[in-house]
């Protein structure tokens, strides 16, 4: 298999969403879908995920349109996982209003042949067990790329240790670094964390940038300048799907924080993945290019 390939499991869902002057419900949405809406725009991404038998027909069309395999992509009697959140007036807090697991319940997928070799692995934001199930069937491992939120940090604190510690690059955010590490500083966040294992550490600190921590070296990287934010949902696994999709291409891992930076300022430009769906290469490579002048900066 290419070197240019990515598996991505997470969740596919339907989410509701409230800002200060907006509410959309049941918009496309779930950690993977914007993973893979992101990532391929440069690679073959490989879709691990589950939806009910509510999922719009839209959804599957934009995952067969932006995906290479969906041989584990299944549709099945129930209910698609759902997600409803309100932000407050400054993007500064965002509060979880419910969360549905639905057929997430008791998804528990057996990897196709070609899925499990896959050198590129992005387990994005999904609890623990489902993160370790898939990882586990993957026989030619290249690269693991992991994903958290605050939710498993609470609840599955074991399991999500067992990920990290199978993963070459972590994503969290910074509010999560500090719940899992009981540290303040970025530094020492990113010490502890590699001390789990893996030896790339990216901090994700919304409009302020984000924070790579490979082996002893720091770089910072900013944001790009958005003009109106409309929806953060999901630029954390945009920028996840940015960085998976780079170093499937064999790129370094600074050239993978720009791209995933360029992907996350699309997605909050727009509700869902309006926006970033639409993004068009030549838009991609000028914001790449605007964030290489933000390194170390
Ligand atoms: P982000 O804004 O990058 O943190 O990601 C938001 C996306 O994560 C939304 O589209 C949700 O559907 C999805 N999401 C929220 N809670 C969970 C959860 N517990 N497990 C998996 N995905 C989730």
């Amino acid at each position: 298999m290419k070197d240019n390939h990515a598996l991505i499991v997470g969740s596919i869902g339907l989410d509701t969403i409230e800002t200060a002057s907006d509410r959309k419900e049941s918009i496309l949405g779930g950690s993977a879908t914007y993973a893979t809406i992101a990532a391929g725009k440069s690679s073959s991404v490989h879709l691990v995920g589950i939806v009910g038998n509510d999922f719009p027909i839209e959804g599957i069309n934009i995952f067969k349109d932006t995906t290479f395999d969906l041989s584990n992509f299944e549709q099945k009697k129930g209910k698609t996982f759902s997600w409803g959140a309100k932000y407050a007036d400054n993007w500064d807090n965002r509060d979880t209003l419910f969360t549905e697991l639905g057929v997430f319940n008791d998804f528990n997928p057996l990897l196709t042949h070609q899925n499990k070799e896959v050198p590129f692995i992005f387990l994005a934001n999904i609890h623990p067990l489902l993160q370790l199930s898939v990882l586990n069937q993957c026989n030619k491992r290249k690269c693991v790329i992991i994903d958290t939120m605050n939710l498993w940090i609470d609840t599955e604190r074991e399991k999500l240790k067992e990920v990290i510690s199978s993963c070459d690059v972590l994503l969290i955010n910074e509010f999560e670094a500090e719940q899992f590490t009981k540290r303040k500083e970025h530094d020492d966040q990113g010490t502890v964390l590699q001390s789990l294992g893996p030896q790339n550490i990216i901090i994700k600190c919304g409009s302020k940038g984000a924070r790579l921590y490979s082996g002893h070296q720091l770089d910072t990287i900013g944001v790009f300048p958005v003009k109106n934010v409309v929806d953060p949902t999901g630029a954390g696994d945009s920028f996840g799907g940015g960085v998976a999709a780079s170093l499937a291409n064999g790129e370094s891992m600074i050239e993978s924080i720009i791209n995933g930076a360029a992907l996350a300022s699309l997605t909050i430009e727009g509700f869902g993945i309006d926006t970033l769906h639409n993004a068009s290469i030549d838009e991609i490579k000028r914001r790449k290019e605007y964030l290489r002048t933000t390194l170390n900066s």
